[in-house]
Parts: structure tokens; sequence; C-alpha cells
């Protein structure tokens, strides 16, 4: 991208991130940013990338692309029970389209504050359209939740309707319809880290994970971690099966996928307190089951043992990224 262009672009993102930021001694402009980090914390670094076609169709409305840019990857800070701080943007245009990148802009500048994240640097180069967003965040040292500790006995929980945002994205590609589309598509266009409930739950976890492909993937990666299996049942799936059957409401649940809610298991000690949290937080919490030694996952639904691995279920294969 010739020199003008791209330093215009740059500004529509400094723009969104002039104010002095305490931990922030140098942000966009420089050759490289500088920040501080407290004594006494881990440096905790995830990166996505989010390419048009493979991640989001070409119609897509460009706030949705910036908010979710940021948004997968501070679900996967979140899964390790850390503060999200710093963030920096790699952008890839066919061309140097201001209207498109002031509103991919808007829609990360938004999610951004709305977690405290400042917005400290990136590239900008001429390409296939995409965004790779790499975040930065921290935990008391060795605090870090991983995916490998869940212990036999453990319960299982996940955040939130897994679903409901792999229904939004089948809906957007005209796989599936629904009367009132608007909520699906919300939970798909606009998903909401657990980032708050997540870094309450540090202490109260033994593992968790987050849910991007699906509960049924996800959670295998967190058992397989662990050395362990689990018996699981399906909750209530509720407006789900409503508008669209058993059948597909399974489905959608255990493998649609761009849920970004957060898989976590916790010691029967801690159970209550980790309920009470969620309750507070107002964030639905549904058991899904007890973790075991064997290696496995059994699925039912309304007493039903599911013939089929779960993964069966996925549209698209476990892991399209
Ligand atoms: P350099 O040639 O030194 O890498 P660039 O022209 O690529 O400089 O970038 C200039 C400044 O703008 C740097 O601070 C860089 O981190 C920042 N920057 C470039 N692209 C982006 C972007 N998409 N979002 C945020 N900051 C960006
Ligand atoms: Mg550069």
């Amino acid at each position: 991208m010739s020199g003008t262009d791209e330093f215009s672009l740059i500004e529509i993102f400094a723009e969104h991130f002039r104010a002095p930021v305490a931990d922030v001694w140098l942000g966009i402009g420089d050759d490289a940013a500088v920040t501080s980090l407290p004594s006494g914390r881990d440096l905790v670094t995830a990166t996505d990338a989010l390419i048009e076609g493979t991640h989001f169709l070409p119609e897509t409305d460009p706030r949705s692309v910036g908010h979710r840019s940021l948004a997968i990857n501070l679900s996967d800070i979140a899964a390790m029970g850390a503060e999200p701080h710093w963030a920096t943007l790699s952008l890839s245009l066919p061309s140097g389209d201001r209207d498109w990148v002031t509103r991919f802009a808007a829609g990360f500048a938004a999610l951004a504050k709305e977690f405290g994240v400042t917005l400290i640097g990136g590239d900008t180069v001429r390409g296939p359209l995409g965004a790779s967003v790499t975040l930065l965040g921290s935990v008391p040292s060795g605090a870090a939740v991983t995916r490998s500790a869940a212990q036999s006995g453990d319960r299982l929980f996940v955040t939130g309707v897994p679903g409901h945002a792999g229904a939004g994205c089948r809906i957007r590609m005209g796989a599936l319809s629904a009367d009132d589309p608007d909520d699906y598509l919300a939970c798909f266009e606009y998903p909401q880290p657990q980032v708050r409930l997540a870094v309450e739950l540090r202490e109260l976890v033994t593992a968790m994970i987050d849910v991007s492909d699906g509960v049924a993937p996800d959670l295998a990666r967190l058992l397989a971690a662990s050395s362990k299996g689990a018996v699981c049942v399906i909750p209530g799936l509720g407006r789900l099966e409503d508008d669209f059957g058993t059948d597909e409401a399974v489905s959608l649940f255990l493998s649609g996928g761009e849920d970004y809610e957060l898989c976590l298991t916790v010691a029967p000690d801690n159970v209550e307190q980790v309920q009470s949290l969620a309750a507070a937080h107002r964030i639905p919490l549904h058991e899904l089951g007890v973790v075991h030694d064997e290696a496995g996952i059994s699925w039912s639904h309304d007493g039903v043992v599911l013939p089929t691995p779960a993964e069966a279920f996925s549209h698209f294969g476990a892991g399209d990224e």
C-alpha cells in the first residue's frame, strides 16, 4: 500500500486510541510500542486471524469483522483467566477502502474500550482482505488457567447458550431460517467474550477452554489435554429446539461453533461459589457432567445416549480454522 494511503488508514485507528494510558509508554506511531507490566505478573499472549472467505463472507458488515477480530482473542485470553491489556493489528486490504476501514475500526474500538484494551500498533498491507490480532494480557505469576489440569470428579460447566451463534452463522449463509433471527445474528456477529467472569473464576476452576468450534470438539480438547474423559448430558435447548427442531438444536449446541463461551471444570467444593458468581454476572451456566479417568466423552440427550461421536455432528468438520 502506498505511503500516504497507509498513513491515513493508520490514522483512523490512532484516532480511537489517542487518550494516554498509564501502562503504555509508546503506542501507535513509533517503530515499536513500549508498555510496562507490573512485577509479579505473567504475560499472556493470544493471536487469531479472520480472513475473508474463510472466516467471514464478503458482504459482512466491517463493524462486525472489527468486533470479532478482537472478540476471538479476548475469548482466548479469558480462557486463561487473564486480564487483557494491549493489542496489535495486522490488516491486509485489497484496496485502501476508507469506508471499510472506518467501520472496521469503529467495531474494534468499541469492544476494546469495553474491556480496557489499547491498540498499540500493527501493520497495514495490500493483500486479500483479512485481520490478524495479537492480544496481550496478564495474570498474577503462576495463576494462568490451562486446559490440562481437570481432575477426576470435577464437575463440568459451559457458560451462555452454545448453538445460538452457530444458528446465526447458518442463517447468514442461507442454510437455516428463523422467524425472528436477530438474536441469533447478534450472537454470531457481535459475540460477547466472558472476560469479566473468567478473571473471577481464575482461582475456582481446575481447567478452562473457550468454545470456538463447538462444545463437543472444544470439551474433547480440554479432556484430552487433561488425560481425562466425561459423561455429559445436553441441557435443555429452549428456543433452539423450538425454532429448528431437536436434531438441529443438538447439532448446533454440540458443534455450531462461533460461541466464544467458556467450558470449565470445577472441584465439587467450589461449585456453589462458581454458580453464584455466574448468577451475579447474569450469565447462564449449564452443568454438563462429571470428569472421570477413562478417556472419551459420552453425550446424552433426553435420556438417550447419542450413537455417534459428537464430532460427527459438525457441519464443516471439526476445526475449520
Ligand atoms: P514501520 O515501517 O516502522 O513498521 P508502519 O508504517 O508499518 O511503520 O507503521 C507505523 C506505525 O503505525 C507503527 O507504530 C505501527 O505499529 C502502526 N500501525 C500500522 N498499521 C497499524 C494498524 N492497522 N493498526 C494499528 N497500528 C498500526
Ligand atoms: Mg510496518
